[in-house]
């Protein structure tokens, strides 16, 4: 029965998806939450994004298709400087989008790197999954393949982000010719500077972090069918040519629809060299509950980051999250350090929820 005909026959029948989900309470472990298989999940600024997949989930559309509809919400969305259009920059001042999904029932994926111009990174990941033999592409073959299949150019830099850029450049040393405008101290810029700063207690200065974010999403249906999509712009002020972890199968995101799947947000160059998410989705096989997984995922960057990304207490001094989902049901957000959130929509409607961090 096809995940179409099934929730036809749940509706005639009068069964909820609730009702014939998986409810494993004896499989859970501590710290894992057990509740109905369907639900969504995604990075904490993807609520719209999980609540819009949630919906055409129950409309019956494949989970594949639904997360790639829900972070096109994120994609779209000016405000949020780390996916899409408005993302912030590389270093000369172009937007280079990378994305990539997966599809539990087939295995299949597709993913796009070092994407210019075109807003919805994850959906040509979905045509490259779709409509090529390969799973990614990459620059400008990944954008002449966008443009064979009608997606539109535009440019991506909004006056924002641009804005963000000149600031970033200007300040970046005092000894080139780039000299930031005096005046500009109000907000949004100054103040987008501000939230990114840090005071370093040795020397009283203030000191920028390269602001990050992505989104991840992640989706499974009452078969328990599941897939997931990571789509970001990336780290801000890259190298051109960059490519981090999301358009990565096995880095970014992974899924086997026999086990779960994870993705993830953050350094990218740390789930590069762990290959963080086919790890969670592996521990998970061996027994791990989500949670579980996506805390030894943590543990091992910590332990493999080299020195001169440690802080004064030997940590990790990035930050980096995952967000995994069992075949059970089964969901954690976990977080190196401090308050990141998780978005989840299910049969109890859309809400936040705290990752927990290996790190206080
Ligand atoms: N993981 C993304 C990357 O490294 C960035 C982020 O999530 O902040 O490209």
């Amino acid at each position: 029965m096809t995940d179409v005909t099934r929730r036809l026959f749940m509706r005639a029948a009068g069964v909820s998806a609730m009702a014939v989900s998986h409810t494993t309470a004896s499989a859970s472990r501590a710290g894992s939450k057990v509740d109905a298989v369907a639900r969504v999940i995604a990075s904490g600024n993807g609520a719209a994004a999980t609540q819009k997949a949630w919906e055409v989930m129950q409309e019956g559309a494949d989970p594949l298709d639904a997360v790639v509809a829900g972070v096109a919400i994120v994609e779209d969305d000016p405000r949020d400087t780390s996916v899409g259009y408005g993302g912030l920059p590389n270093e000369r001042g172009i937007v280079e989008l990378d994305a990539a999904v997966m599809h539990g029932p087939t295995h299949r994926a597709g993913g796009v790197a070092s994407l210019q111009n075109i807003r919805h990174p994850a959906q040509v990941a979905l045509k490259v999954l779709q409509r090529t033999d390969h799973v990614l592409l990459v620059g400008a073959g990944a954008l002449e393949f966008a443009r064979a299949h009608g997606f539109q150019e535009e440019n991506l830099l909004t006056d924002h982000a641009r804005r963000i850029w000149l600031r970033w450049k200007e300040t970046l040393s005092d000894r080139d010719d780039w000299l930031p405008d005096p005046a500009d101290t109000e907000p949004p810029v100054a103040e987008f500077f501000r939230q990114h700063s840090e005071l370093v207690a040795a020397t009283g200065a203030l000191r920028f972090r390269r602001p990050t974010g992505t989104i991840h999403c992640s989706a499974i249906n009452a078969n328990a069918n599941l897939s997931c999509t990571t789509t970001t712009s990336g780290m801000a002020f890259k190298i051109p040519g960059r490519v981090g972890d999301s358009p990565i199968i096995g880095a970014g995101l992974y899924v086997d629809n026999e086990v779960g799947s994870c993705g993830s947000t953050g350094r990218g160059e740390a789930n590069l060299q762990n290959m963080s998410s086919f790890a969670g989705v592996e521990l998970m096989r061996n027994g791990a509950s989500p949670e579980d997984a996506g805390m030894e995922v943590l543990r091992r960057i910590a332990k493999t980051t080299e020195p001169r990304l440690r802080n004064a207490q030997g940590q990790p001094d990035f930050n980096i999250s995952f967000y995994l989902l069992a075949k059970d049901g089964r969901y954690a957000g976990v977080t190196m350090f401090g308050d990141v959130d998780f978005a989840i929509t299910d049969e109890r409607g859309t809400r936040l929820e705290k990752c927990r961090p290996l790190f206080k």
